[in-house]
């Protein structure tokens, strides 16, 4: 499984659809979870998008209307965007093909907050999962156009908090863990050099083209920096985690990884993304084993049911 977005938009890539190609036959799986911005993409590439299988896509909209969406995706197109989403979907039903699978993203910010409804109302229209992220508020510089109407945000969210620090109060962990990554799902930018995670651009561990991925993951810079976010080791300046606010406030908190976290990132192997991609990705075939699944939960149910009726039989009850 690989993500190909992080510091950049993926679709500005001219190998792109060699790219989608490549991984279609090795059987691996492509997702843009990062987001995208989907303003510049050729129409040989939404195909491709469709006809390799691409999983799932990310689309950054943090708006529905143009007013609103370039004022933080500056000189982003809205009605560009919404029409590239249309042409896949059109080409997704030219190939009977379920994916990539869409999720419309929507930051939460001051000047957005009064199009939430209009934008999951418009994601449901076009057939996309409708997502509202809280924004990072301080992590790079200060935070940018706070959200105001925060009773509309808690409700808005589906999870009573309106900010990550609320989050993090009421849940107990980081609405994000993008820490996991230096583990489970390395970020490598596009000149080769791995970065780790998401957040960091500013330093790296090595350079995978150069280096090779292998042992760029078990080098000792890695390594001592997994063991700073497990709490183990002091933090040291040569590290990147040491510079950002994501390390800090752990450091502040005591609230370090634990190996749960880490195991929750279990990637899925070949065969089952063969499956996926020959089988299930067709609307019709994906409706038959939603249906076998709701079946079999109900037959379990009654299997469940009737052995606790053997058990504790009803003149027990009474
Ligand atoms: S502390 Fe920051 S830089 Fe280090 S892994 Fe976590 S998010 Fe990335």
């Amino acid at each position: 499984m690989i993500e190909l977005s992080n510091w950049g938009e993926m679709f500005l890539n001219k190998d792109l659809i060699e790219i989608m190609k490549y991984a279609y036959e090795h059987h691996v799986s492509l997702f843009a979870d990062n987001g995208v911005n989907l303003n510049n993409v050729t129409k040989e590439v939404l195909r491709a998008l469709v006809r390799y299988k691409f999983k799932r896509i990310k689309c950054s909209i943090d708006g529905a209307s143009q007013e609103t969406y370039s004022i933080y995706r500056v000189n982003g197109n809205f009605q560009q965007v919404i029409e590239n989403i249309k042409t896949l979907n059109a080409f997704k039903t030219e190939y009977k093909s379920r994916y990539p699978l869409l999720k419309w993203q929507f930051i939460a910010f001051g000047h957005n907050e009064h199009e939430i409804t209009q934008a999951r109302k418009l994601a449901k229209e076009l057939g996309m999962t409708f997502y509202l992220k809280l924004s990072w508020e301080d992590l790079y510089t200060e935070s940018f156009s706070p959200v105001k109407d925060t009773d509309l945000i808690k409700k808005e969210t589906g999870l009573s908090v309106a900010n990550r620090i609320e989050f993090k109060e009421k849940f107990g962990e980081d609405y994000a863990k993008c820490c996991v990554g230096l583990w489970t799902d390395p970020q490598i930018n596009y000149d080769g050099r791995v970065l780790g995670c998401s957040v960091n651009y500013w330093d790296d561990y090595g350079n995978a083209f150069k280096d090779g991925l292998k042992k760029c993951m078990n080098n000792e810079k890695i390594n001592y920096a997994r063991e700073m976010l497990m709490g183990r080791r002091q933090s040291k300046k040569d590290i990147p985690c040491t510079q950002c606010k994501i390390y800090t406030k752990m450091e502040e908190n005591k609230t370090w990884l634990k190996g749960k976290d880490i195991r929750e990132g279990v990637a899925r192997n070949r065969v089952s993304i063969l499956i996926d991609k020959s089988v299930l990705g067709f609307p019709l075939t994906d409706r038959l084993v939603r249906l076998a699944l709701a079946m079999r939960r109900r037959l379990r149910r009654r299997y469940f049911i009737e052995s606790v009726k053997r058990l504790f039989p009803k003149d027990l009850h009474e």
